[in-house]
């Protein structure tokens, strides 16, 4: 027997990301026998160069109306980071009751996998310029207080004792004291990867080129060279989850949000206290050591173009005006894929065509935050228990 509600069982893994690892550490507490499989390795996709926010705060779609009449704004400004084309807008949203979770999530993982340093409780800073962006949001920050998010404004003086790293352009802010920082989420969730393999975890190099499947059930993985059978299959497989879960029988409109980041040298120990967020900019300023991490907003351009690092770039000489510590040279560049789902909810579900499939991705921009939530839940799903919250609004039967 499991030290869950199930018998012991063979768990096949699709995924190395915070989800598909946060979905292999719960089911190994169950006592399961976990397979991971990922070609890339543990932590390559979009977990590894986001912006490391536990956004616990962020409950209200990104795409709100108030965003929204800001996108041709947007679009016209050469150093603008958005690019949309109109069909993929209002594709955001965050899930308040998972997002409760994400804290104790995080810590409960952190702590066994020894990594828990990594997590910096210094909450997130969203910053305004002007006063006309700041009454755009302040709808949001409503909205959020509503759901119980604390958004303590701070006024210009506010604002420079917070974060004397910020140079004196910003006239609001907004300061979400109950979030908190991963300082580089890459190696955060490789020291996941790191915990699931000591825990007896098995890792397969490999992309799992179909999930096949008879008499609603599947039977095996199969990646280039092998076959792997189990009990139970999850498809963690963030943004390229699509493909996988059609094997289960399920249709999902699954789509990408690309966003990038530029690493920047800083002469300061540390540029800045907490992320912070520049609306105007629509950039995330990630701060850690000798390096500031900045990471864009959305392009919508699918999983196959080309990288375009010019928008993210143009906005570098806006950066070193901003951060008072005049961050230097850019060190890296990356481009990731979020998962997203065009009502902004993730996919936690079983596959209704097949019963030994469950289905977690589509976390859109909160994906970071909200995996070991979804692994908690993934691993109740596995065990046929009740999960610990109602997943209703994820299942994947919303579609069709
Ligand atoms: C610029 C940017 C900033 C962000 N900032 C934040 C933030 O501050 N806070 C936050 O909470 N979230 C943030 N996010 C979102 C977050 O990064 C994602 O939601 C989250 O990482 C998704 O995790 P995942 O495990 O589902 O996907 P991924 O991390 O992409 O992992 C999926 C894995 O599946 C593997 N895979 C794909 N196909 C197959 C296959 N056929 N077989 C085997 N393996 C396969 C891939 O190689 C990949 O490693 C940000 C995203 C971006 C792009």
């Amino acid at each position: 027997m499991s030290s869950g509600a199930g018998p012991r069982k063979r768990v096949f893994v699709v995924g190395g990301g915070i989800v598909g690892l946060s979905c292999a550490l719960y089911a190994q507490r169950n006592g399961h026998d976990v397979i991971v499989a990922d070609p890339r390795g543990f932590a390559k996709g979009a977990s590894y160069g986001n912006a490391g926010v536990i956004a616990n705060s962020e409950c209200i779609p990104v795409a709100t109306p108030g965003v929204l009449r800001q996108v041709p704004r947007m679009l016209l400004a050469a150093d603008s980071p958005l690019t949309i084309r109109w069909a993929y807008a209002a594709r955001i949203a965050p899930c308040a009751a998972l997002l409760a979770r994400a804290m104790p999530g995080h810590r409960e993982l952190a702590a066994d996998a020894g990594c828990d340093q990594l997590i910096k409780e210094v909450g997130w800073l969203k910053v305004f310029q002007t006063d006309a962006a700041y009454r755009q949001a302040q709808s949001g920050f409503d909205s959020m207080r509503a759901h119980g998010v604390d958004c303590e404004y701070l006024d210009r003086r506010a604002l420079a004792q917070r974060e004397p790293g910020l140079a004196a352009i910003f006239a609001h802010g907004i300061l979400h004291k109950d979030c908190a920082q991963i300082e580089d989420p890459g190696r955060y969730v490789e020291a996941l990867g790191a915990l699931f393999l000591r825990r007896g975890g098995q890792f397969v190099q490999s992309e799992v080129e179909a999930l096949e499947r008879s008499d609603g059930r599947i039977d095996c993985a199969r990646t280039g060279t092998e076959r792997y059978q189990a009990d139970c299959f999850v498809v963690a497989a963030g943004a390229w989850s699509k493909k996988l879960a059609a094997d289960a029988g399920a249709k999902v409109p699954l789509d990408t949000e690309r966003g990038y980041h530029v690493v920047m040298e800083t002469g300061e120990p540390q540029a800045l206290r907490q992320p912070v967020y520049w609306a105007e900019k629509s950039v995330v300023m990630s701060p850690s050591s000798q390096r500031l991490r900045v990471t864009s907003s959305v392009e919508f351009a699918g999983l196959q173009a080309a990288p375009d690092y010019r928008k993210l770039k143009a906005i570098v000489p806006a950066i070193r005006a901003a951060v008072a510590a005049e961050p230097g040279k850019v060190v890296g560049e990356w481009l990731g894929f979020r998962p997203s789902m065009p009502d902004s909810l993730p996919v936690i579900s079983r596959a209704p065509r097949a019963a030994n499939c469950v289905l977690a991705f589509g976390h859109g921009h909160i994906g970071l935050t909200t995996g070991p939530a979804t692994g908690a839940i993934v691993a109740a799903l596995i065990d046929g228990a009740p999960p610990q919250m109602d997943i209703s609004a994820f299942s994947v039967e919303r579609f069709g």
